[in-house]
Parts: C-alpha cells; sequence; structure tokens
C-alpha cells in the first residue's frame, strides 16, 4: 500500500509557501520558523548570516552524541514571479484537484496538488523534513541526521558556501548529503556548472566622423563575443559527448548586451553578460581564462589610442558543476529509500557540486518536476510529498548508508 501524506508534513508545506522568500527579500522569517521548531524539539540551530543579517542559513544536527551522518539539505529562497500569468496566487499554497495525466474519460482520476511559489522548489522538502524531525531525533540509528538549509541558492549558490565553512569550522563531518531539488524522488548523479560573468569596455569618445582618435567599445565588446560564440561552436563541434544530458556538450550564451549612446557618437562604454554551462568533465575555468586572454591581446591596440581602455570582467556566479556516480553508497541509499533503480542527470544547477567540492558524496533527489519550477502555477503533487515522506521516514530509520 501505497503512503499517505501525513496532514502535518501539508500543513508545514503550506506554512512555507505562504511566506515570501524571494531571493531579493529577507528569508528569516523561515529561518526562525525552522529554528523555533527545532527549538521546541530540543536541538539547537547554527544560523550564519549574510553580511547585512537580513538572511541566514540553518544548520542543525538531530541526534546528538551520535556519529556524524547524512546532511537533509534544502534553499530556502525562491523565484519571483513579477509578470507571470498566475491562476492562483503564488502565496497561496492551495490544494487543488486535477485530472491525473493519466486520466481517462471513465476513471477521472484526480490528482490533487499543491500550488504555490516554492512549492516543488524546493519548500516541500523542507518542510517534511521539518515535520518528521522527532523521527530523526527518537531514531536508534547510529548516525545523526543534519538539516542544511540554506539562502540565495537561486541567485548563485552564495548561503550555503558559509554553512560550509561554518560545518568545517566546526569539525563536522557528514557521511553524506542529500540536497532534495526537484527530480521526481529519482536520485540524480549529475549536473553541468553554471558560470557567469560581466564584462565592462572602456573605449574612447569621439565624434562619429573622427574614427581614428576614438576606440569603439561597442566594435571591442562584439570582438570578445564573437570570440565567445566560436567557443560554443567548438564545444558543439569537437567536445567529447556526454550522453544523458539535454544538450551533451558545454555551451556558452551571451544573454545581455548594452552600449552607446547616439548614431554620431563613438561609444565610450559597453557591456555585456555571459554565461558557461559546462559538462562536469569540461573546465569552466579555462574557459573563462581563454575569454580574459583573448580580451588582453585585443586590448594592445585600444590602449595604444586611450591607454585607459580595455576590458574588466567581473563574476556574477560560480555554481561547479556535479559529478557522482550510480555506484556511491548515497546514490544506492537514495535509489533504496526512493524504492527507484533508475538515476538521472539534471540540466539546472544546484547546491551539490559544493558539498561534493567539501569531501562530503552527494546525491540530488526531491519531490515534483523541475517543469513546474520557476513557473507560473507552480505545483507539486500530493503524491510526489507521500514518497518524499516515506523517503525521509526511511532515512531516519537507516542504519547504514548504502
Ligand atoms: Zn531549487
Amino acid at each position: 500500500m501505497s503512503h499517505v501524506l501525513s496532514p502535518r508534513s501539508l500543513e508545514l508545506a503550506q506554512t512555507l509557501v505562504r511566506m515570501n522568500t524571494v531571493s531579493a527579500n529577507s528569508n528569516l522569517e523561515l529561518i526562525d520558523f525552522a529554528r523555533d521548531h527545532l527549538a521546541g524539539l530540543g536541538v539547537r540551530s547554527r544560523l550564519t548570516y549574510n553580511a547585512d543579517k537580513t538572511k541566514a542559513n540553518l544548520f542543525a544536527t538531530l541526534g546528538a552524541g551520535k556519529k556524524a551522518g547524512v546532511i537533509v539539505s534544502g534553499h530556502t529562497d525562491t523565484v519571483p514571479w513579477d509578470g507571470q500569468d498566475w491562476s492562483v496566487d503564488p502565496l497561496s499554497a492551495i490544494v487543488q484537484d486535477w485530472p491525473a495525466d493519466d486520466a481517462d474519460a471513465e476513471s477521472a482520476r484526480v490528482e490533487p496538488r499543491l500550488y504555490g511559489r516554492g512549492a516543488a522548489d524546493m519548500k516541500s522538502f523542507i518542510a517534511i523534513a521539518l515535520a518528521n524531525a522527532e523521527r530523526f531525533i527518537e531514531s536508534d540509528s547510529p548516525f545523526a541526521v543534519h538539516f542544511a538549509f540554506s539562502y540565495d541558492e537561486e541567485v548563485g549558490c552564495f548561503g550555503v558556501r558559509e554553512l560550509i565553512a561554518d560545518m568545517k569550522d566546526q569539525g563536522i563531518k557528514p557521511l553524506a548529503c542529500i540536497i532534495g531539488e526537484p527530480t521526481l524522488m529519482i536520485p540524480a548523479i549529475a549536473h553541468k556548472g553554471v558560470y557567469r560573468y560581466k564584462c565592462c569596455v572602456r573605449g574612447k569618445e569621439a565624434h562619429s566622423s573622427l574614427t581614428p582618435q576614438s576606440v569603439n567599445a561597442i566594435e571591442m565588446a562584439a570582438r570578445v563575443v564573437g570570440k565567445l560564440r566560436d567557443m560554443a561552436e567548438g564545444f558543439e563541434r569537437d567536445e567529447r559527448r556526454y550522453e544523458g544530458f539535454d544538450v551533451p556538450f558545454s555551451t556558452a550564451s551571451v544573454g545581455q548586451f548594452h552600449g552607446g549612446i547616439a548614431d554620431n557618437v563613438v561609444p565610450r562604454d559597453a557591456e555585456f553578460r555571459y554565461e558557461f554551462r559546462n559538462l562536469p568533465t569540461a573546465d569552466a575555468a579555462r574557459m573563462q581564462k581563454e575569454v580574459a586572454d583573448y580580451a588582453s591581446r585585443t586590448e594592445v591596440a585600444m590602449k595604444k589610442v586611450a591607454p585607459d581602455a580595455g576590458f574588466s570582467f567581473e563574476t556574477i556566479c560560480e555554481i561547479p558543476s556535479f559529478l557522482s556516480s550510480a555506484d556511491e553508497p548515497v546514490t544506492r541509499l537514495a535509489q533504496r529509500l526512493a524504492k527507484e533503480s533508475r538515476t538521472t542527470l539534471v540540466a539546472f544547477g544546484t547546491e551539490a557540486g559544493l558539498f561534493k567540492n567539501a569531501g562530503i558524496p552527494t546525491v540530488v533527489c526531491g519531490p515534483g518536476s523541475i517543469t513546474q519550477a520557476h513557473q507560473p502555477d507552480e505545483y507539486v503533487t500530493l503524491e510526489q510529498l507521500a514518497r518524499c515522506e516515506q523517503f525521509l521516514q526511511g532515512l531516519a530509520a537507516a542504519k547504514e548508508i548504502r
């Protein structure tokens, strides 16, 4: 018989969805709620804050005195919904019945869904972990479980870096990490990296009839943009394929370009933003170095006209790729708990690479689908939430990590 979601988990998921924790806002309402909930069960939380103390990560160990065990990890922030066409209030956390995908006219089977921003990505996972906290505390497993709830994941995985650093400072060495991003409860063992940069180009202004005395910032920017395009074509042509990804090679893309003030003025300034999405087998740092080296060579001629002309680069975000394997004990544990024999690769970035690079074997496995995340009318089915609850209750009872 399949597991039925506990009313408490659903209620907590609704409570968290109703909190507006868009990345631009504070997440302290949610963090304080989680901290108080855990404090009520006698569990102390460690909070690590951003510089102006408007956002925090929460780290808590359930099962004090036991050996360090598995981290249950989620981000508390969500993407915004400005300009999206929602048929329900994104903060309503309303549960509605919907004809199931496999329903035909006779059966007319309906599936209840929880709607709201963060329902799938990924407050429900955090809520179910919190709702089942007692099980983790009272479990007779020899391992503790750690809750790690971060801020600012959606804008570049910034918060979790503090959490991981603090964990290291405390000498806590968890054995594994499960990140509950929406994978339809299929353990995911790889994703690409996401590396974003801004390039500012300084040229020299002049009347457009006097171009030899000027440095055209747009034209110089375009050369680097062309270089990025060449690199993208090179990845597509030459890179060894990594099957399983929607696009089985690394990509590069320019997302924004601004410059110029008038038709008859050689532009002094231009600015563009671009990204690499590298395969786990490709080196994103080397890609960015290739761009910077190309810019330095281009700069030589620019500086002959105007010594302060040139390029400057700013990092927007660097989310490392993630690569694990089906043989990793934490992958097998997730498969066992999810009653799932498959593994998958995901197209989106997560905090998994950061945990893995900190020496913690990691798997991504959570309820709902990424196709609903970030979309209008984001939802997760209660069936997925029930499977997630069964998964986490299984984790609470797990005596071994394999
Ligand atoms: Zn997410």
